[in-house]
């Protein structure tokens, strides 16, 4: 992992043997919680743990779920068109996000895919979007010959920065979509404003953002369209699922259809246009309807909970806390933050094992490596070993020269804290308390 510091391990073996020559006979004969700076031991040299409560997550279904499955038996059909528990599901849906057209669907990549259908993307259009992400925000429009261009992201922010964003806007670029990584929002009115210049289409991947704000108005609600999962590690879930909306006449009238086969059930008219099958059926759609009355307290929790680790670790040298404006509400999917490589004795993996063994729920990292530097973008094999658009001469799209060196660093020196709604601030002040502890222990 330190390839590119040969130098840390140098110094940390220096720092350790050191370390040990000095404490040592007096490490052998006394073990009080504190070394002789006064400084708590670490939980992983044998010291007390800073995080003092276990933490336990509660199921996330029960009665609210149990009551609409129940309806739901009853039915004589469990199809979604005019389905009771889909029309139910979508009412709760718009009533926390006032979007006039919102279609039920099969996943997050569907909601995505249907997205692009209806935004028009075709072969070799382009479509900006952040790098760090799930594989489903691409997967529709590779499957539409797009062509995904990944932009940089913010340091702290890890949204998509609005002016690496333009800086990479072609002839070709038609649609931008955002990314509300963590479930922070991503700056909407710096990229809608883009879009307008540019005449492009802004579709949001709220996937890890249910229950997320931007400047206090519920996310999904500034791009053109609205993608949303239900996958069984979002905030709500429905073990698998999805959603996608929007406000544009342009674009909302022909969602349906963009996930039903290409047909339209409310006007008939047949096969005007080609898609597949994404339809979420009435099971599915009854889970959706009670997880949507518990979405609110889930959020909120969780911003509470990863607001309050900001606040408890800001200011430790070394150590850049996720970053959040203050007018938005970040829903805090995972929390995300810095680790100053140059600023610890240690490298990364050294330090989240000694916040583990402190009681920390946390990883090096997220994804491994940015997706255009995945396998199958790298040999632009997306089609039985080919990439049509690519063999026709549609792009010059090339993963392989790709680069955006604030993603590399931020998956380098990124530390991944679990936050969900069974946490305590009793276990949040432990934590922070933890990497006050650890950097402290492991300072240059
Ligand atoms: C989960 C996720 C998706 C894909 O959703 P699925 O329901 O798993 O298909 C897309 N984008 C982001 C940001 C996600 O987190």
């Amino acid at each position: 992992m330190n390839a590119k510091h040969p130098s840390v391990s140098r110094r940390e073996f220096l720092a350790t043997t050191s370390a040990a020559l000095l404490a040592g006979s007096a490490a052998a004969t006394k073990s009080t919680a504190a070394d002789s700076a006064g400084a708590p031991k670490l939980a992983i040299n044998g010291g007390e743990k800073a995080v003092k409560v276990a933490v336990k997550r509660a199921r996330r279904w029960g009665d609210l779920e149990r009551e609409r499955l129940n309806a739901m038996l009853e039915q004589d059909s469990l199809f979604y068109w005019k389905g009771p528990q889909t029309t139910l599901a979508l009412e709760r849906y718009k009533k926390i996000y006032p979007l006039k057209y919102a279609h039920t669907c099969t996943s997050g990549t569907a909601a995505l895919h249907i997205a692009v259908i209806a935004a028009g993307i075709g072969p070799g259009d382009e479509v900006i979007t952040s790098p760090i992400t799930d594989i489903g925000t691409v997967i529709g429009v590779i499957y539409q010959q797009g062509v995904p261009v990944f932009a940089d992201l913010g340091a702290c922010t890890f949204t998509l920065d609005p002016a690496d964003v333009e800086r990479r806007i072609t002839p070709k670029t038609k649609a931008i979509i955002a990314v509300h990584l963590c479930g922070n929002p991503c700056d909407l009115n710096a990229l809608k404003a883009i879009a307008d210049k540019h005449n492009l289409i802004l579709i949001e991947d709220c996937c890890q953002a249910w229950g997320a704000k931007y400047r206090g108005k519920p996310i999904g609600t500034v791009g053109h369209i609205a993608c949303w999962s239900l996958q069984d590690t979002k905030h709500i879930t429905t073990g698998d699922g999805g959603v996608v909306a929007s406000n544009d006449e342009r674009f909302g009238p022909i969602l349906q259809k963009c996930g039903d086969k290409g047909a339209d059930r409310l006007k008939g008219g047949g096969f005007q246009m080609f898609a597949t099958n994404y339809r979420m059926n009435e099971p599915t759609a009854a889970v959706l309807a009670a997880q949507l009355e518990r979405l609110e307290g889930f959020a909120s929790k969780r911003a509470m909970l990863g607001n309050l680790l900001t606040e408890k670790i800001a200011g430790i040298p070394g150590i850049r806390p996720h970053q959040v404006h203050p007018e938005d509400r970040c829903v805090y999917w995972f929390y995300f933050m810095r680790f100053k490589t140059e600023a610890f004795r240690c490298n990364r993996a050294e330090f989240v094992k000694a916040l583990a063994a402190e009681g920390v729920s946390c990883s090096a990292g997220y994804i491994s490596v940015p997706l255009h530097r995945e396998p199958v973008f790298q040999k632009h094999a997306f089609f039985a070993g080919h990439w049509p658009v690519r063999e026709m001469g549609l792009t010059t799209m090339d993963f392989t020269k790709h680069q955006t060196p604030e993603v590399e660093a931020i998956l380098q020196n990124g530390i991944r804290f679990t936050i969900h709604e069974g946490m305590t601030e009793e276990y949040i002040l432990g934590a922070a308390e933890a990497v006050r502890k650890v950097a402290k222990h492991y300072a240059v």
